[in-house]
């Protein structure tokens, strides 16, 4: 029987699916290490924008994700020993982070260290992480949610500030964020065909987490 210290566990979907904090209430349950990869591209594309670098400039950014001390443990995100976790989370990264997944070679980079991170057990969310990272994961998981209530969770997320965006201009930056992402040439967000769909749209955080729960114990069984 498989120890669920070591497993695996791979949630992906897109944002406002209640990824983050099933995730870490998973990690925390089994005692294993959260991997919240959207971060490692936030904080790439957060040193880039401050470097003023083109966003398109795949060498120049890969500069960042080969050499960056890039740090996401525990809630608390840090490159280079700038803790950037308010920082990253505002809709100018956020239009800059999915810009900057579209370049192979920066996303190469991200997947060698979110590999090495994994290794031994972890739950890791993202968009790619059943599909690119972890094709092997004990427990693939998408989370989805109607638009609609995807907007509302981001728009009452208190680590993410809006901006000048009302809920409309919130909706309207999620949708193209998620067509940027569905559409991409390199590790699109796509369900995986061994992937547990989970509509989140009516579910409770603590129904998503006993779903994930059971998944896990079915996984550990094998
Ligand atoms: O999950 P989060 O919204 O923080 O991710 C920020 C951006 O990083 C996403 O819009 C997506 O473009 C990118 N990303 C990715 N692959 C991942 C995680 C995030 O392309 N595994």
């Amino acid at each position: 029987m498989a120890d669920a210290k070591t497993l695996i566990i791979a949630i992906d979907g897109p944002s406002g699916a209640g990824k983050g904090t099933v995730a870490r209430a998973v990690a925390t349950t089994l005692g294993l290490r959260h991997v919240d990869t959207g971060a490692m591209f936030r904080a790439v594309s957060w040193k880039a924008v401050h470097d003023q670098l083109p966003l398109d400039d795949d060498a120049a950014v890969a500069r960042i994700a080969s050499q960056a001390a890039i740090d996401v443990e525990g809630g608390i995100v840090r490159i280079d020993g700038h803790d950037v976790t308010r920082a990253i989370r505002t809709p100018e990264v956020d239009a800059a982070a999915s810009a900057v997944a579209k370049l192979p070679t920066v996303r190469s980079l991200l997947v060698a260290r979110q590999r090495a991170y994994g290794a031994g057990g972890v739950v890791m969310e993202g968009r790619d992480i059943g599909t690119v990272v972890f094709p092997d994961a004990d427990v693939k998981i998408y989370l989805d949610a109607s638009a609609e209530e995807r907007a509302r969770r981001r728009t009452a997320d208190a680590g993410h500030s809006g901006g000048a965006s009302g809920a409309a201009e919130v909706a309207r930056a999620m949708a193209e964020r998620d067509k940027a992402d569905s559409t991409r040439a390199v590790a699109p967000l796509t369900l995986a065909p061994d992937a547990v769909y989970v509509d989140t749209t009516t579910l409770s955080i603590n129904d998503v987490v006993e779903r994930v729960m059971a998944l896990v114990a079915q996984a550990a069984r094998r």
